[in-house]
């Protein structure tokens, strides 16, 4: 079924676990995260990020037919609107249907990131979506950014006054992880004090971004402090593409239409294991 991502989160934040929302960028992708989801009884987002969004196949596109996915199975389903910035495309999205959307104004000073947020709150409330917004910053390994340093972390006070003054569903909160795939053998620190803090004072439902890599026991602790939506995209996509790469080892005339479906379900198991990590699990009533 087709939810608000709001009542799904409030859920997950009264019950004590997270729902994970995985990076699709077209229908197959999208299939195979509602495909884990359905076997795992478990709810899940469909995150969709603004770049992939405009890059393949815009929101007009994309999301009816994923919509209707979601209507055909018995689990909920909400989509997402993935680190959006360009404020006229989100409200696109918007109109077309997403449940939720994420503004990210973070690379704003604090009361831009407040006013753009802000406007985006009022703007999603007469579709009834909800809204996730950022402050501090990821950073992103293997395109010249860099692993997320401590003066991207957020500031527990500066996000403290920054939901009080916005009114936003869910915060994305920077504390050691990094977006994209980590070196071998690499497990982020994660500073749970900064995610503790917020929580406690605010209540809301806090987010995980690059959830990839960061290890069972960081996740399993990011939950105990309060996380209740995380982000895998990099996990997901490695998986298709190791699928690819030993399935065409093996035969090079693999049919190809069956060949892509395969590598999404194959893909899919990657998140069966994070929805277990976040405590979703049989959570799907
Ligand atoms: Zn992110």
């Amino acid at each position: 079924m087709y939810v608000s991502m709001r009542e799904m989160l409030r859920k997950a934040n009264a019950e004590g676990y997270a729902v994970m929302a995985i990076n699709a960028f077209n229908l197959e992708s999208a299939s195979g995260v509602i495909h884990a989801a359905s076997k795992m009884h478990s709810p899940i987002i469909i995150d969709l990020l603004q770049e992939h969004v405009k890059k393949y196949f815009d929101c007009d596109v994309i999301v009816k037919p994923i919509i209707k996915m979601a209507q055909q199975v018995s689990v909920p389903v909400a989509i997402n609107l993935d680190h959006g910035s360009d404020v006229a495309h989100l409200k696109r999205c918007l109109h077309e249907g997403f449940s939720s959307v994420m503004i990210d104004a973070s690379s704003y000073r604090f009361e831009e990131n407040v006013a753009i947020t802000k406007s985006i709150v009022e703007f999603a409330q007469e579709f009834n979506a909800s809204v996730e917004a950022e402050v501090g910053n990821m950073g992103l390994v293997g395109a010249g950014a860099g692993f997320t340093e401590t003066k991207m972390y957020t500031d527990p006070d500066v996000a403290i006054k920054f939901i009080q003054k916005t009114g936003i569903d869910a915060l994305a909160v920077s504390y050691g992880s990094t977006h994209g795939d980590y070196p071998e053998g690499y497990t982020p620190t994660f500073h749970f004090e900064i995610v503790d803090k917020i929580k406690k004072e605010t209540g809301i439902p806090l987010v995980l971004h690059g959830g990839s890599g960061s290890g069972a026991d960081n996740i399993r602790k990011s939950v105990k402090y309060g996380i209740n939506k995380i982000n895998v995209g990099t996990d997901y996509m490695i998986a298709q593409r190791n699928f690819l790469i030993k399935a065409l080892r093996d035969n090079p005339n693999y049919d190809y239409p069956e060949l892509l479906h395969q590598s999404y379900l194959e893909a899919s198991k990657v998140i069966e294991n994070y929805i277990n990590l976040a405590g979703s699990k049989n959570k799907a009533l």
